[in-house]
């Protein structure tokens, strides 16, 4: 079978904030349809890494390419490849849901007709057609998350990144959340970072990428990392990785 290309390539990047290195040689790529987690407890630098992914701030070192398209030198057409859900919601509480959608496919530049049908269509997927005049105030934390989620998608980018996505969420929205990006990459062939500090969200990941302290450790499936570290869980080989590194 033809080797699947890399849609996100990230090489040798190193971040400083003053003198404090949090970015230390980091190497990462997401390959067509894959889904890849990026664990990493809290400070170990998935924040930054997604802030140079999206272009917010610049590496001191290194590249990342998005389907070829330098995040630097060519940012609007790698931005277009990019769907991004950021670790704080950064949806609009006092505007409805589809004056927020609307409003994000505008700026994509996507034309209006069948807009209002498409995204009518989006949200009964997750059941929340009934909310679509609603303020997004009035909607429960796991409904805003999903909003967030169909205006990452709506410009139809190749590579969804997610940070945390599902802190604040409780068990049941969760998993709604995980299930459903795991059916896009299945039925679309969508390709998704995702950064978590728990373990159990990493499980379900075609790639692992362990991250701590600025620096990825290791990098593999839930198998492999597990045989490599000779435990009998994902969390315990998690924890003898990153325990007592400096
Ligand atoms: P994570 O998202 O994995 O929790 P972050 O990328 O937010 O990690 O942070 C990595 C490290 O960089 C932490 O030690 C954090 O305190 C530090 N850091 C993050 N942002 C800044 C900043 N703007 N200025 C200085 N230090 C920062
Ligand atoms: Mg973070």
């Amino acid at each position: 079978m033809k080797e699947k290309l890399n849609i996100l390539r990230v090489s040798k990047i190193k971040k400083y904030y003053n003198d404090f290195l949090a970015l230390d040689n980091v190497n990462l790529n997401i390959k067509s349809g894959e889904f890849v987690a990026l664990l990493g407890p809290n400070g170990a630098g998935k924040s930054t890494l997604f802030s140079i992914l999206s272009g917010m701030i610049q590496a001191d070192e290194g590249d990342c390419l998005i389907d070829g398209n330098n995040i630097i030198h060519k940012s609007v057409d790698a931005l277009k490849k990019l769907g991004i859900v950021f670790q704080q919601p950064t949806i609009d509480m006092e505007l409805t849901v589809i004056e927020n959608l609307f409003f994000h496919a505008r700026l994509h530049g996507i034309s209006l007709k069948n807009l209002k049908h498409n995204i009518t269509k989006e949200l009964e997927t997750y059941k929340l057609e009934t909310k679509i005049n609603k303020k997004v105030r009035t909607l429960s934390g796991g409904e805003r998350r999903k909003i967030e989620l169909i205006r990452a998608l709506l410009h139809s980018p190749r590579v969804l990144l997610m940070d945390e996505p599902t802190v604040g969420l409780d068990p049941k929205s969760r998993q709604d959340l995980l299930s459903k990006i795991l059916k896009l990459k299945n039925t679309k062939g969508l390709s998704v970072l995702w950064t978590t500090h728990l373990v159990d969200e990493a499980e379900k990941a075609d790639k692992i990428i362990i991250l701590n302290k600025g620096k990825v450790l290791k990098e593999g499936n839930h198998n492999s990392l597990i045989r490599e570290a000779s435990t009998n869980t994902l969390g315990e080989a998690f924890l003898k990785l990153t325990e007592g590194k400096k």
